[in-house]
């Protein structure tokens, strides 16, 4: 969408009560336009969260070892976030997210997020980032998505491309079941387990440019961010692509945005030993 389109849905939102209209993107400053208000968003992602986590196809990782270390850097980095982000006046864009983070049985080198808080990963990637460092990058990632609030804004699109601009505002509020529909669909989550359709690749390289802030920020390296998706890199794509590569473009590309924005992301590290 051109700026001029963006600005005149962002009027259109905006004289309609209901709908929150445009936001703007924590640190990267980017204008988005959330639709759906975030408690809606939230409610049904947290639903979707715990029925696939009682599905019975869901297995909890039973290595405790690992499941503590995915709680242990997702906390971190959770917790750093949200006091950076209240210590910068960002307060308001951090409120109400109820994190959770849950290691679930799976041969796939994969994790996800969804709006809230809710994050799972999947035992196949920790064989692959076998240091917290590593971890911390794609659990970085991911959060940026839940912090970015990607969901809603994917969601907004997709109310858009179905139901176009004016008739937003009755669509969610008058058939929740067809607006739930949608978050269903952008999150494919139900038909097939933990199956994740595509972010933008606007979204993706957002997602990586504020993992990596947040993992600096939370005390881990960057750089190991670089090692992460250079192993990942060597290793080759394999049929099923995973949801932080999607839809990426091929991995020389994003490794070079990724050393792209590491100065950004220096700026904000200090190592664990220092932190206050
Ligand atoms: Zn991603």
């Amino acid at each position: 969408m051109n700026r001029t389109g963006l600005t005149s849905l962002c009027l259109i939102a905006l004289s309609l009560t209901f709908l929150t209209g445009c936001e703007t993107v924590p640190i990267t400053g980017r204008s988005q336009l959330n639709l759906v208000p975030e408690s809606m968003v939230r409610s049904m992602a947290l639903q979707e969260y715990n029925s696939f986590l009682q599905s019975p196809d869901t297995k909890l990782s039973g290595n405790t070892q690992q499941s503590a270390v995915v709680q242990r850097v997702g906390t971190r980095i959770a917790d750093a976030v949200e006091k950076y982000m209240r210590e910068n006046g960002m307060e308001k864009q951090i409120e109400g997210y109820n994190w959770e983070f849950n290691l679930v049985e799976s041969k796939d080198i994969n994790a996800w997020a969804m709006p809230g808080g809710k994050v799972v990963v999947y035992t196949g990637l920790m064989e692959l980032a076998n240091t917290d460092g590593q971890l911390a990058a794609v659990m970085g990632h991911e959060i940026a998505h839940a912090v970015a609030r990607h969901g809603n804004e994917r969601m907004s699109q997709g109310l858009l491309t179905t139901m176009g601009g004016v008739a937003l505002a009755a669509a969610a509020k008058n058939q929740p079941a067809q607006t739930r529909e949608l978050l269903l669909t952008s999150y494919g989550i139900g038909s097939s387990v933990g199956v994740i359709l595509p972010y933008s690749r606007k979204q993706e390289s957002e997602a990586d440019r504020l993992g990596l802030i947040f993992m600096a920020i939370a005390g881990y390296d960057p750089h190991e961010a670089l090692t992460f998706w250079q192993k990942m890199a060597a290793k080759g794509q394999g049929a099923k692509v995973p949801e932080f590569l999607s839809t990426h473009p091929a991995d020389a590309t994003r490794i070079r945005q990724i050393e792209d924005d590491m100065s950004e992301a220096e700026g904000y590290y200090k190592p664990a030993g220092q932190m206050p």
